[in-house]
Protein backbone atom coordinates (compact mmCIF):
# COMPACT_ATOMS: atom_id res chain seq x y z
CA UNK A 1 0.00 0.00 0.00
CA UNK A 2 0.92 3.91 -0.20
CA UNK A 3 0.51 6.26 2.83
CA UNK A 4 1.04 9.99 1.97
CA UNK A 5 1.36 12.14 5.03
CA UNK A 6 1.13 16.02 5.00
CA UNK A 7 2.57 16.06 1.54
CA UNK A 8 3.94 20.12 1.04
CA UNK A 9 5.74 20.63 -2.01
CA UNK A 10 6.51 24.24 -3.61
CA UNK A 11 8.26 25.77 -6.85
CA UNK A 12 8.96 29.40 -5.85
CA UNK A 13 5.80 30.61 -4.11
CA UNK A 14 3.99 28.41 -5.85
CA UNK A 15 3.05 25.70 -3.15
CA UNK A 16 1.45 22.63 -5.35
CA UNK A 17 1.02 20.01 -2.70
CA UNK A 18 -0.05 21.98 0.64
CA UNK A 19 -0.92 19.47 3.13
CA UNK A 20 -1.70 15.92 0.67
CA UNK A 21 -3.02 12.93 2.84
CA UNK A 22 -3.57 10.03 1.21
CA UNK A 23 -3.94 6.16 2.17
CA UNK A 24 -4.04 3.43 -0.56
CA UNK A 25 -4.72 0.04 0.95
CA UNK A 26 -2.40 -3.02 -0.76
CA UNK A 27 -3.75 -4.04 -4.19
CA UNK A 28 -6.00 -1.61 -4.44
CA UNK A 29 -6.95 0.97 -7.30
CA UNK A 30 -6.85 4.92 -6.64
CA UNK A 31 -7.92 7.31 -9.30
CA UNK A 32 -6.49 10.88 -8.99
CA UNK A 33 -8.83 13.53 -10.14
CA UNK A 34 -8.22 17.50 -10.18
CA UNK A 35 -7.97 20.46 -12.61
CA UNK A 36 -5.39 21.30 -14.52
CA UNK A 37 -1.97 22.06 -12.22
CA UNK A 38 -3.51 20.77 -9.18
CA UNK A 39 -0.66 18.89 -8.43
CA UNK A 40 -1.62 15.39 -9.88
CA UNK A 41 1.56 14.82 -11.42
CA UNK A 42 3.99 16.11 -8.92
CA UNK A 43 1.56 13.97 -6.11
CA UNK A 44 3.10 11.05 -8.19
CA UNK A 45 6.55 11.72 -8.54
CA UNK A 46 7.06 12.64 -4.56
CA UNK A 47 5.64 9.10 -3.93
CA UNK A 48 8.29 7.74 -5.88
CA UNK A 49 10.98 10.56 -4.93
CA UNK A 50 11.89 11.64 -8.87
CA UNK A 51 10.71 14.82 -6.58
CA UNK A 52 11.69 15.75 -2.99
CA UNK A 53 8.65 16.54 -0.55
CA UNK A 54 9.65 20.13 1.49
CA UNK A 55 7.77 18.59 4.41
CA UNK A 56 5.67 15.37 5.20
CA UNK A 57 6.16 11.74 4.28
CA UNK A 58 5.45 8.93 2.27
CA UNK A 59 5.64 5.30 2.61
CA UNK A 60 5.39 2.56 0.63
CA UNK A 61 4.87 -0.86 1.49
CA UNK A 62 5.49 0.00 5.05
CA UNK A 63 8.79 1.62 3.75
CA UNK A 64 9.71 5.21 4.09
CA UNK A 65 10.50 6.51 0.23
CA UNK A 66 13.80 8.49 0.31
CA UNK A 67 14.48 8.72 4.29
CA UNK A 68 14.91 6.61 7.10
CA UNK A 69 14.37 6.74 10.94
CA UNK A 70 17.48 7.92 12.50
CA UNK A 71 16.16 7.99 15.96
CA UNK A 72 12.96 10.67 16.22
CA UNK A 73 14.53 12.23 12.75
CA UNK A 74 14.34 11.23 9.12
CA UNK A 75 17.06 11.05 6.97
CA UNK A 76 17.58 11.42 3.41
CA UNK A 77 18.78 8.46 2.02
CA UNK A 78 21.75 7.99 -0.34
CA UNK A 79 20.49 8.25 -4.12
CA UNK A 80 22.00 4.29 -4.71
CA UNK A 81 19.28 3.60 -2.06
CA UNK A 82 16.36 5.29 -3.69
CA UNK A 83 17.31 3.95 -6.99
CA UNK A 84 16.90 0.88 -5.26
CA UNK A 85 12.86 1.66 -3.95
CA UNK A 86 12.11 3.77 -6.90
CA UNK A 87 12.84 0.22 -9.47
CA UNK A 88 10.14 -1.63 -7.21
CA UNK A 89 7.63 1.31 -8.25
CA UNK A 90 6.57 1.36 -11.85
CA UNK A 91 5.54 4.62 -13.54
CA UNK A 92 3.72 5.06 -16.82
CA UNK A 93 4.01 8.01 -18.33
CA UNK A 94 1.40 10.21 -20.18
CA UNK A 95 4.06 10.15 -23.86
CA UNK A 96 5.11 6.43 -23.39
CA UNK A 97 8.96 7.42 -22.95
CA UNK A 98 10.27 3.99 -24.91
CA UNK A 99 13.83 3.87 -26.14
CA UNK A 100 13.24 4.37 -29.77
CA UNK A 101 16.06 2.56 -30.37
CA UNK A 102 15.31 -0.56 -28.87
CA UNK A 103 12.52 -2.64 -29.85
CA UNK A 104 9.39 -3.48 -27.39
CA UNK A 105 11.11 -6.65 -26.56
CA UNK A 106 14.22 -4.88 -25.81
CA UNK A 107 12.57 -1.98 -23.98
CA UNK A 108 10.74 -4.37 -21.57
CA UNK A 109 14.51 -6.43 -21.25
CA UNK A 110 16.18 -3.87 -20.60
CA UNK A 111 15.70 -2.77 -17.08
CA UNK A 112 15.54 -6.19 -15.73
CA UNK A 113 18.95 -7.03 -17.13
CA UNK A 114 20.56 -4.17 -16.33
CA UNK A 115 19.79 -4.64 -12.79
CA UNK A 116 21.22 -7.77 -12.59
CA UNK A 117 17.50 -8.92 -11.04
CA UNK A 118 17.94 -11.58 -14.00
CA UNK A 119 19.76 -13.72 -16.24
CA UNK A 120 19.84 -11.74 -20.18
CA UNK A 121 18.01 -15.26 -21.12
CA UNK A 122 15.26 -14.67 -18.07
CA UNK A 123 15.15 -11.26 -18.71
CA UNK A 124 13.83 -11.83 -22.18
CA UNK A 125 11.79 -14.71 -21.26
CA UNK A 126 10.00 -12.34 -18.83
CA UNK A 127 9.46 -9.80 -21.60
CA UNK A 128 8.08 -12.32 -24.16
CA UNK A 129 5.86 -13.44 -21.20
CA UNK A 130 4.91 -9.74 -20.76
CA UNK A 131 4.19 -8.73 -24.20
CA UNK A 132 1.99 -11.69 -24.53
CA UNK A 133 0.00 -10.26 -21.29
CA UNK A 134 -0.29 -6.94 -22.54
CA UNK A 135 -1.51 -8.77 -25.86
CA UNK A 136 1.41 -7.69 -28.23
CA UNK A 137 2.76 -11.34 -28.62
CA UNK A 138 3.54 -10.52 -32.55
CA UNK A 139 5.08 -6.76 -31.97
CA UNK A 140 8.54 -8.15 -30.51
CA UNK A 141 10.31 -7.12 -32.74
CA UNK A 142 8.96 -3.92 -33.77
CA UNK A 143 10.71 -0.61 -32.62
CA UNK A 144 8.32 2.20 -31.03
CA UNK A 145 7.70 4.18 -34.12
CA UNK A 146 6.32 0.93 -35.83
CA UNK A 147 3.56 0.86 -33.40
CA UNK A 148 0.16 2.45 -32.62
CA UNK A 149 -0.28 4.91 -29.35
CA UNK A 150 -1.87 2.32 -27.83
CA UNK A 151 0.61 -0.39 -28.29
CA UNK A 152 3.36 1.81 -27.61
CA UNK A 153 1.84 2.25 -24.07
CA UNK A 154 0.96 -1.34 -23.64
CA UNK A 155 5.01 -2.04 -24.09
CA UNK A 156 5.88 1.02 -21.43
CA UNK A 157 2.98 -0.70 -19.22
CA UNK A 158 5.28 -4.10 -19.78
CA UNK A 159 8.20 -2.55 -19.20
CA UNK A 160 7.00 -1.06 -15.93
CA UNK A 161 6.08 -4.75 -14.91
CA UNK A 162 9.19 -6.53 -15.61
CA UNK A 163 10.77 -5.41 -12.19
CA UNK A 164 7.77 -6.73 -10.35
CA UNK A 165 6.52 -4.21 -8.88
CA UNK A 166 4.38 -3.95 -6.29
CA UNK A 167 2.92 -0.22 -7.21
CA UNK A 168 2.44 1.18 -10.30
CA UNK A 169 1.86 5.27 -10.73
CA UNK A 170 0.09 6.12 -13.99
CA UNK A 171 -0.09 9.64 -15.29
CA UNK A 172 -2.39 10.32 -17.87
CA UNK A 173 -1.46 7.16 -19.15
CA UNK A 174 -4.44 7.04 -21.98
CA UNK A 175 -4.74 11.21 -22.27
CA UNK A 176 -2.31 11.06 -25.53
CA UNK A 177 -4.17 8.41 -27.33
CA UNK A 178 -6.86 8.53 -30.17
CA UNK A 179 -9.76 7.90 -28.25
CA UNK A 180 -10.28 4.27 -30.45
CA UNK A 181 -6.99 3.64 -28.92
CA UNK A 182 -8.10 4.48 -24.98
CA UNK A 183 -10.26 1.19 -24.37
CA UNK A 184 -7.15 -1.11 -24.95
CA UNK A 185 -5.45 0.63 -22.68
CA UNK A 186 -7.37 0.93 -19.94
CA UNK A 187 -8.48 -3.18 -20.69
CA UNK A 188 -4.61 -3.81 -19.70
CA UNK A 189 -4.54 -1.47 -16.56
CA UNK A 190 -7.91 -2.95 -15.92
CA UNK A 191 -6.15 -6.70 -15.89
CA UNK A 192 -3.74 -5.54 -13.53
CA UNK A 193 -5.54 -4.52 -10.67
CA UNK A 194 -7.10 -8.12 -10.92
CA UNK A 195 -3.82 -9.44 -10.06
CA UNK A 196 -3.25 -7.23 -7.05
CA UNK A 197 -0.99 -4.62 -8.24
CA UNK A 198 -1.57 -1.55 -5.68
CA UNK A 199 -2.41 0.87 -8.59
CA UNK A 200 -2.43 4.94 -8.47
CA UNK A 201 -3.98 6.05 -11.82
CA UNK A 202 -4.43 9.85 -12.94
CA UNK A 203 -6.75 9.82 -15.15
CA UNK A 204 -9.72 12.02 -16.67
CA UNK A 205 -11.62 8.97 -17.80
CA UNK A 206 -14.68 8.61 -15.73
CA UNK A 207 -16.22 5.33 -16.51
CA UNK A 208 -12.91 3.54 -15.81
CA UNK A 209 -12.82 5.36 -12.35
CA UNK A 210 -16.35 3.75 -11.74
CA UNK A 211 -15.77 0.40 -12.93
CA UNK A 212 -12.12 -0.28 -11.69
CA UNK A 213 -11.32 2.06 -8.80
CA UNK A 214 -11.59 1.60 -4.91
CA UNK A 215 -11.01 5.01 -4.34
CA UNK A 216 -11.41 8.21 -6.32
CA UNK A 217 -9.41 11.30 -4.93
CA UNK A 218 -9.77 14.93 -5.71
CA UNK A 219 -7.00 17.22 -5.93
CA UNK A 220 -7.52 20.88 -6.12
CA UNK A 221 -5.73 23.65 -4.46
CA UNK A 222 -2.92 21.60 -3.05
CA UNK A 223 -5.07 19.55 -1.41
CA UNK A 224 -7.76 16.77 -1.15
CA UNK A 225 -10.26 18.27 -1.29
CA UNK A 226 -12.67 14.94 -1.33
CA UNK A 227 -12.02 11.14 -1.34
CA UNK A 228 -14.19 8.04 -1.52
CA UNK A 229 -15.79 4.99 -3.37
CA UNK A 230 -16.25 6.01 -6.79
CA UNK A 231 -20.42 5.96 -6.50
CA UNK A 232 -20.18 8.65 -3.84
CA UNK A 233 -17.36 11.04 -5.36
CA UNK A 234 -18.47 10.60 -8.71
CA UNK A 235 -22.40 10.55 -8.45
CA UNK A 236 -23.06 12.27 -4.79
CA UNK A 237 -20.03 14.73 -4.39
CA UNK A 238 -19.55 16.68 -0.94
CA UNK A 239 -18.08 19.68 -2.14
CA UNK A 240 -19.22 22.49 -4.43
CA UNK A 241 -15.44 22.34 -6.09
CA UNK A 242 -15.68 18.54 -6.81
CA UNK A 243 -19.07 19.36 -8.09
CA UNK A 244 -18.14 21.84 -10.71
CA UNK A 245 -15.23 19.64 -11.99
CA UNK A 246 -17.57 16.65 -12.70
CA UNK A 247 -19.30 18.66 -14.18
CA UNK A 248 -16.60 19.96 -16.98
CA UNK A 249 -15.37 16.48 -17.37
CA UNK A 250 -18.92 14.54 -17.44
P1 LIG B 1 -2.04 18.57 -15.57
O1 LIG B 1 -3.46 18.08 -15.42
O2 LIG B 1 -1.98 19.74 -16.50
O3 LIG B 1 -1.07 17.49 -15.91
P2 LIG B 1 -1.14 18.49 -12.81
O4 LIG B 1 -2.29 18.43 -11.86
O5 LIG B 1 -0.44 17.21 -13.12
O6 LIG B 1 -1.63 19.21 -14.14
P3 LIG B 1 1.45 19.36 -11.94
O7 LIG B 1 2.20 18.97 -13.15
O8 LIG B 1 1.66 18.53 -10.72
O9 LIG B 1 -0.10 19.52 -12.21
O10 LIG B 1 1.87 20.86 -11.62
C1 LIG B 1 1.34 21.59 -10.54
C2 LIG B 1 1.93 22.97 -10.52
O11 LIG B 1 3.33 22.88 -10.26
C3 LIG B 1 1.80 23.72 -11.82
O12 LIG B 1 1.52 25.06 -11.51
C4 LIG B 1 3.18 23.60 -12.45
O13 LIG B 1 3.47 24.70 -13.25
C5 LIG B 1 4.09 23.53 -11.26
N1 LIG B 1 5.29 22.70 -11.50
C6 LIG B 1 5.30 21.37 -11.72
N2 LIG B 1 6.56 20.91 -11.87
C7 LIG B 1 7.36 21.99 -11.75
C8 LIG B 1 8.79 22.18 -11.80
N3 LIG B 1 9.62 21.15 -12.00
N4 LIG B 1 9.25 23.43 -11.63
C9 LIG B 1 8.41 24.47 -11.41
N5 LIG B 1 7.06 24.35 -11.34
C10 LIG B 1 6.55 23.15 -11.50
MG1 LIG C 1 -0.05 16.14 -14.87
Amino acid sequence: GVEVHGAHKSYGTNHVLAGVDLTAAPGSVTVVLGPSGSGKSTLLRVINHLEKLDRGYVSVGGEPIGVRRAGDRLKELPERAILVQRRRIGFVFQNFNLFPHLTALENVAAAPAATGDLSRPDAVALAEELLERVGLADKVAAYPRQLSGGQQQRVAIARALALRPGLILCDEPTSALDPELVGEVLSVIKDLAATGTTLVVVTHEIGFAREVADQVVFLDGGVVVEQGPPTQLLDHPAHARTREFLGKVL
